[in-house]
């Protein structure tokens, strides 16, 4: 079962992310990641490891923010691999979203958005939302 954190504060909220993740990693999951609002655009690290091995990323890329989401996925769309972990962006990598669920008519709504000229960059149901709402 998958899990979502969110933390919004005037300090690095990444060490509350990643701890968030390692308390909800006994629900299982297949892969994780970050996404976090820093010096104006979103910067993302993903892992189909565990949350250690995140968190090690995290800390290479210096990742570091006061406004971020994270994620431990169960795969139900899409396999288990980098390009499906969440979080996922839309058109204009200015939204990141985090999902737990599916999203029944997600393959309709994708055929719209691929004609609509959208490139998605997983083959998730997840990420159709992030293009959803960029598009509104
Ligand atoms: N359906 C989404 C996916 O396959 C979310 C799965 C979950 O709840 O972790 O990425």
């Amino acid at each position: 079962m998958c899990g979502i954190v969110g933390a919004v504060s005037n300090r690095n909220i990444v060490p509350i992310l990643i701890e968030g993740l390692k308390r909800l990693e006994y629900r299982g999951y297949d892969s994780c990641g970050v996404a976090v609002h820093q010096g104006g655009q979103l910067k993302r690290a993903r892992s189909t490891a565990r949350v250690a091995e995140l968190e090690a990323g995290v800390a290479q890329d210096g990742i570091a923010a006061g406004t971020g989401i994270a994620h431990t996925r169960w795969a139900t769309h899409g396999p288990p691999c980098d390009e499906n972990s969440h979080p996922h962006l839309d058109q204009s990598s200015q939204i990141a979203v985090v999902h737990n669920g599916v999203i029944e008519n997600y393959d309709q709504l994708k055929e719209r958005l691929l004609k609509a000229g959208h490139q998605f960059a997983s083959t998730t149901d997840t990420e159709v939302l992030a293009h959803l709402i960029g598009e509104h």
